[in-house]
């Protein structure tokens, strides 16, 4: 065949007609058809992935899932292993979905209470890590209801679409952290609320994206792009967990179980409960008295709680999960050819400081950073090859950096 007869053999161009054209073993393709044929994989692969909903989804077992939280949280352990379960269970029912099963297993939604900095956030970053889903932490203060100045609760799905690069199915199958559930609840329940908008509105707002429904949601977000076109996304395969410090619910807990074993038997064993940990006591009744609203509660089934940490568990999280601090200033200074080390004794020093003034586990951020920013400044200017920290060293430059001015506001 002479040459410039050339033709696509999908199209029948000719060769003079295309950019391009790729020769197979019988056939040509123009570069039109190419992009053609791309398309129609990609829109092929979509729709694969919708038939099942699943995706590239990792589904591993509750011990599986456990071991690795493990590597990041420290401690914790019955959130681990609630937690451990409802994940496996709620991506189970999306499996079970596909099979038209007679009984339907309802969502497993999670709430876990605990102080500030006790690591709720990290469990959510967590697990959305480990199963590969996209994960929006969003602030319950935020929220209110239509119509008030402030985010309206379908924002929270905006903010999931744009993580899920708005793709809408995957999107569906994320993970929605909702921070501060604490700070919508009831004023009249609870005195230690300030905020002047009743915070039931937004509970109510907020019980039909926990059970599933499908919401029309801006997706730029706000209400300053009245014009935008709305994005359905269905709530219902939507994994949401709320967390929240519930400030004073040790006091409703205690009560609770002061009247129980009144109620129950002069015998009861009151000696028995751990009065340090009263959270570990938690049901949600506590939860409803805090001001929560019965049916939000219903719709966050499975309650855990959070230890506050100790001593042990803030050394522990200086050095063992994997991204641990010391480990990330150790990967920073071998950027530099610098090897860094530092004394048990400097350890001890950093969770003792972090203790005496209250600032728990994001407290050693900050410690760190005021004990190592005279080196992280110093050393990649200089000669020096490694950098060992000795708790002398670790309290001189805490004190000239920090403490001043920690002593000064305490
Ligand atoms: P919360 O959401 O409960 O306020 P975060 O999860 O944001 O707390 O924790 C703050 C930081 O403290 C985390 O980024 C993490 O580095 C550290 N942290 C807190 N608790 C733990 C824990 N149990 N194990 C490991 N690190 C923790």
């Amino acid at each position: 065949m002479a040459k410039e007869m050339l033709e696509c053999s999908f199209c029948g161009r000719k060769k003079p007609e295309t950019n391009l054209l790729i020769a197979g073993i019988d056939a040509h393709i123009c570069d039109k058809c190419i992009d053609q044929a791309h398309g129609i994989v990609l829109e092929e692969l979509k729709q694969s992935k919708h038939s099942h909903g699943l995706g590239d989804l990792v589904l591993k077992k509750p011990k599986e899932i456990r071991s690795f939280l493990d590597q990041y949280v420290i401690g914790q352990d019955q959130t681990k292993k609630v937690m451990s379960v409802a994940v496996y269970n709620h991506y189970k029912r999306l499996m079970q979905k596909n099979h038209d099963d007679e009984v339907e297993i309802e969502k497993s939604n999670i709430i876990m209470v605990g102080q500030t900095g006790t690591g709720k956030t990290l469990v959510a970053k967590t697990i959305a890590k480990m199963l590969n889903v996209p994960l929006t932490i969003v602030d319950a203060t935020v929220l209110t209801e239509a119509g008030y100045v402030g985010e309206d609760v379908e924002s929270i799905l905006t903010r999931l679409l744009q993580v899920a690069d708005y793709d809408v199915a995957k999107a569906e199958r994320g993970i929605v952290f909702i921070d501060e559930i604490d700070k919508i609840a009831r004023k009249s329940d609870n005195p230690s609320i300030t905020r002047d908008v009743s915070g039931e509105g937004v509970q109510q707002a907020l019980l039909k994206l926990l059970e599933g429904t499908v919401v029309n949601v801006p997706p730029k977000g706000g209400r300053k792009h009245p014009d935008q076109k709305f994005i359905e996304v269905n709530t219902q395969n939507i994994l949401f967990i709320a967390g929240g410090a519930f400030d004073g619910i040790e006091r409703i807990i205690s009560k609770r179980l002061n009247r129980q074993a009144v109620g129950y038997s002069a015998s009861a064993n009151t000696d028995q409960i751990d009065k340090d940990n009263l959270m570990q006591y938690i049901i949600p009744k506590d939860i409803k008295d805090f001001g929560l609203i019965p049916e939000i509660i219903g719709r966050l089934p499975v309650l855990s709680y959070m230890n506050p940490l100790d001593r042990e568990t803030l050394r522990s999280i200086l050095t063992e999960p994997k991204n641990a601090l010391i480990k990330q200033y150790k990967k920073l200074f071998e950027m530099d050819n610098v090897e860094f080390s530092i004394s048990e004794e400097a350890l001890d020093y950093i969770v003792d400081k972090a203790l005496e003034y209250k600032l728990g586990a994001r407290g050693l951020r900050s410690l760190c950073e005021a004990i190592l920013t005279d080196a992280m400044y110093d050393l990649p200017s200089s000669d020096e090859k490694t950098l060992h920290i000795e708790k002398s060293y670790a309290e001189h430059t805490l004190n000239k950096n920090m403490l001043q001015r920690l002593k000064a506001v305490s």
